[in-house]
């Protein structure tokens, strides 16, 4: 079943809303095994919208609108639909009845212009709206299927919920879903792309690739008839994609990089301290977002400036030789944080957050080096970008390795 989503409203188009019940309508259609082709927004004009659902219903079997439906001149959903299929709105007595009812019970009088909520054309029939005046139409003509929405989102996602989904529910035949989201950290978007081209071109189960703060996530979906079904056509997928992209997957579904390391640390008995340079205490900050995390986080030095590296315990002769931005420096902040909050790792991080360059050394230069006591490993890392993206990226970096470090000690 092909869908498409059209939102009424000129503030859509002079950007005073966002449209966030398109988004909500999209992130609920996969559930049912609905595809969405399209996503339009269009003004309250009826000449344009009509041409929209003229458009809309010659390819796509369900149309879904928000908007429109209020008592004003300018809220023309009703009118384009009839313009669009040729048919008539005629006022129908018991949704005029209602809409009375419900003005008497607010205490008022019900505007004559709100009888043109009460109308239906003769392929529609009423969507009940208990948070709000307006009724949406669930409209069946030739096939094709137009759900009419209010624009309010509570009013939206109530009709959506309650009367909307449970009807198209029941027109997919119950077509389920199955998906796991594989977290990658590592490598482009591009890369990864061309790595999985060859799985990419299968439709069922089908892969989306999407670029993250913490890495590429590659999203594996299967529709089936049942969810065991969906389940089964999954799973072969989801091996093939952990094949292909081997040790840069480092997580699935809801897991977050800190919570994983968390866990590990509190799972081994060990605990964690950092010295932070460019990424100006993100990284602890991370650490610490997850609930429990002084189980195992003694603490971090921001070492912002070379004094404050030195007065932390990173010998001020490597600094003078090496620069702060090295291999060496990264080294020396790693084991003098480890031994002077008495931790088992110790993580440091230094490098050029830019926009402009250090020591020679370009924006996006990062060393990460952890050291667990018995051995130190540096991972030199070059990331472009502006400088919160540097921060971030350096901090899921550092994350990455040590959970890397962590999984693999014994
Ligand atoms: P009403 O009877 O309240 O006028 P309506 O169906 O005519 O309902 P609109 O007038 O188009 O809806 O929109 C009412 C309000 O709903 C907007 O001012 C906006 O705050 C919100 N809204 C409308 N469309 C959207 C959308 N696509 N995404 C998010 N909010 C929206």
């Amino acid at each position: 079943m092909k869908a498409e989503i059209i939102s009424i409203g000129t503030e859509l188009l002079m950007g005073q809303i966002v449209d966030t019940n398109a988004a909500y309508l999209a992130g609920q259609l996969p559930a049912l095994g609905v595809d969405l082709y399209f996503i339009s927004q269009v003004g309250d004009n009826l000449g344009r919208l009509a041409d929209a659902f003229t458009r809309a219903l010659a390819r796509s079997d369900v149309v879904l609108t928000s908007g429109g439906l209020g008592p004003t001149e300018d809220d023309v959903t009703r009118e384009s639909i009839a313009a669009a299929l040729g048919e008539t709105m005629v006022v129908q007595p018991e949704l005029e009845r209602h809409l009375r009812a419900f003005f008497t019970r607010r205490g008022t009088g019900m505007p004559e212009r709100n009888v043109k909520q009460a109308t239906l054309i003769p392929s529609a029939t009423a969507i009940p709206n208990p948070k709000g005046t307006a009724p949406g139409w669930w409209v069946e003509k030739n096939g094709r299927i137009i759900a009419a929405m209010p624009g309010p989102p509570r009013e939206m996602t109530y009709m959506w919920e309650n009367e909307v989904a449970p009807r198209l529910r029941k027109l997919t035949g119950g077509v389920t879903i199955a998906s796991r989201l594989v977290k990658t950290f590592g490598i482009g978007e591009g890369k990864v792309d061309e790595m999985l081209s060859p799985l990419l071109k299968s439709n069922n189960p089908s892969i989306g690739v999407y670029a993250k703060p913490d890495g590429i996530h590659l999203r594996v979906t299967a529709k089936a008839a049942t969810q065991s079904e969906a389940e089964a056509l999954l799973q072969p997928m989801v091996e093939k994609v952990l094949a292909t992209m081997g040790e840069t997957v480092w997580g699935f579904d809801g897991d977050t990089l800190e919570t994983s390391v968390g866990a590990l640390l509190k799972a081994k008995g060990l605990t964690l301290a950092t010295m932070e340079s460019c990424t100006g205490g993100l990284l602890a900050s991370v650490i610490t977002d997850v609930p429990g995390s002084s189980d195992y986080f003694k603490g971090g030095v921001v070492s912002y400036t070379n004094e404050v590296k030195a007065a932390s315990g990173v010998d001020a002769k490597l600094i003078a030789e090496h620069g702060a931005v090295s291999e060496q420096v990264a080294r020396a902040m790693a084991a003098a944080v480890r031994t002077r909050c008495g931790a088992d790792i110790g993580v440091g991080v230094t490098g050029v957050a830019g926009p402009s360059e250090m020591e020679g050394k370009r924006p996006g230069t990062v060393f990460i080096a952890i050291d667990d006591g018995r051995a130190a490993r540096v991972f030199p890392t070059f990331w472009p970008g502006e400088r919160s993206v540097i921060k971030r990226r350096a901090t899921t970096s550092a994350l990455f390795h040590l959970k890397k470090l962590l999984e693999g000690r014994a």
